[in-house]
C-alpha cells in the first residue's frame, strides 16, 4: 500500500463539471427519525463497515490534492459519532491547505456540547435543520427529538460565533404555515433560513404527494408579500437566494423537484462506509473504501478517475401519484442530503 496522497490531477467529470464539493457522511445513525428521511425502523450499516478517521482523512487528503475545496460533514446525524471532535480536528488542520471551507449539517441536538469545538477547529458556518417551531409538531416530524435542545443548540453555536443557516423542510399541510414566522424568527436572529422540497429518496414515514410544497409557486406567493432581491450566491447545488427588504434578511430555496440545476453540480458524497455516490438521484457509485484498502492511494485515484467517467448528467426526480415509488431505494441518512 502506497501511504502518500499523489496528485494526479484535478476531478473533472464527462459534461466538463469540476468537483469541488466533497459531502462526507459519518454515520447513517441519527438520534432522530424525521418522517420525510427516515422510516420508524431502519435498519443501520454495520458498525464493522463504518471508515475510519484516518480512513475518511486520507479519502479528505485525496479529494483535496484533487481540488476540493470545501468539504461537508452530514450524517445521519454527524454530531453523534462517537469521538466526532477528532475528526472533526484533523479535517480542520486541512484548512488554508488546500481546503477552504470545513462545514457541518446538524439536527442541533447535541450542539450545546459541540459548538465551541467545531469553531476551534476553523469551522465558521453550519446548518441546522429546523422545521417548526412548534413543540408538539417537532416532536411528530422527528419522533424523537426535544425542541428545546435544538434551540439551545442555536443559541450556542451563535455564542461560539458560527454562523448559522436553518434548513426547512417545506411540507404542505405539515408546517407551510409556518414559513413565514420561521423567516422572521430567523431574520431576527441573524440567521439564514433555506426552503428545501422534499425529495423521493427511500420509504419512509410521510405520503410525498400529499405533503409535496412547490417551492416555485411559493416563491411567488411571497414575491406579492416581500420586496425579494435575486442574490448571485451560488453553490453550485440546487439552492437560489433572495435578499429580503422587510427582514434584512436571506431565504433559500432548495428546487431539486421543481427547478433542476444539475449542470452547474459540483458536488459528490462519500458514505459512512466508503461508497462515493455521484448524484443525489441515481445509483451510481463507486467503492472507494475497496479500492483504498487495496491499493492505497493509487488505488483511491484510480477509483476517483472511474467516479469522474461515470458521474450522471443530474437526476429525474418525480413526485406523482403515477410514481409511488422512491427516485432511489436509499434514504436522504445514507449520503447526508
Ligand atoms: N442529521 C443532519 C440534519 O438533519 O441536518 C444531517 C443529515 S440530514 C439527511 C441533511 C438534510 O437533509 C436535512 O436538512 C434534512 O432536512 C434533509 N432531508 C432529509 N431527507 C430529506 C428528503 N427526503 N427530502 C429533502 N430533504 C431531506
Ligand atoms: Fe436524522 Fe437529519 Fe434524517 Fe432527521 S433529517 S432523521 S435529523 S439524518
Amino acid at each position: 500500500m502506497t501511504t502518500n496522497a499523489t496528485s494526479p490531477g484535478p476531478l473533472v467529470d464527462t459534461f466538463g463539471r469540476r468537483i469541488s464539493y466533497l459531502r462526507i457522511s459519518v454515520t447513517d445513525r441519527c438520534d432522530f427519525r424525521c418522517v420525510y428521511c427516515m422510516s420508524e425502523d431502519m435498519t443501520f450499516l454495520p458498525r464493522k463497515d463504518v471508515l475510519s478517521f484516518e480512513e475518511i482523512d486520507a479519502f479528505a487528503s485525496a479529494f483535496i490534492a484533487r481540488g476540493t475545496t470545501k468539504i461537508r460533514l452530514t450524517g445521519g446525524e454527524p454530531l453523534v459519532r462517537r469521538d466526532i471532535m477528532t475528526l472533526v480536528d484533523r479535517l480542520g488542520s486541512h484548512l488554508g491547505k488546500g481546503l477552504d471551507e470545513l462545514t457541518v449539517t446538524t439536527n442541533g441536538s447535541q450542539l450545546v456540547r459541540h459548538a465551541r469545538g467545531l469553531a476551534a477547529a476553523g469551522i465558521r458556518r453550519i446548518n441546522v435543520s429546523l422545521d417548526t417551531l412548534d413543540h408538539q409538531r417537532f416532536a411528530t416530524i422527528t419522533r424523537r427529538g426535544r425542541l428545546d435542545d435544538v434551540l439551545a443548540g442555536i443559541d450556542a453555536a451563535q455564542q461560539s460565533d458560527l454562523a448559522v443557516k436553518i434548513n426547512m423542510v417545506a411540507m404542505r399541510g405539515v408546517n407551510d404555515d409556518e414559513i413565514e414566522p420561521m423567516m422572521h424568527w430567523a431574520h431576527g436572529k441573524g440567521m439564514g433560513l433555506t426552503l428545501i422540497e422534499g425529495m423521493p429518496l427511500g420509504e419512509v414515514g410521510i405520503d410525498r404527494v400529499d405533503t409535496y410544497l412547490p417551492l416555485r409557486q411559493l416563491h411567488e406567493a411571497l414575491s406579492a408579500r416581500y420586496t425579494l432581491t435575486r442574490l448571485d450566491q451560488r453553490t453550485g447545488g440546487p439552492a437560489r437566494y433572495v435578499h429580503v427588504s422587510e427582514t434584512g434578511g436571506t431565504l433559500g430555496f432548495i428546487t431539486p423537484m421543481s427547478h433542476n440545476f444539475c449542470e452547474s453540480c459540483n458536488r459528490v458524497r462519500l458514505t459512512a462506509t466508503g461508497q462515493l455516490f455521484l448524484c443525489l438521484g441515481q445509483d451510481d457509485q463507486v467503492n472507494l473504501r475497496d479500492a483504498y484498502r487495496q491499493d492505497g492511494f493509487d488505488g483511491l485515484n484510480a477509483a476517483l478517475d472511474h467516479a469522474m467517467l461515470i458521474k450522471p448528467k443530474g437526476h429525474d426526480f418525480v413526485i406523482d401519484r403515477a410514481h409511488p415509488q422512491p427516485a432511489v431505494a436509499r434514504h436522504m441518512s445514507l449520503t447526508g442530503g
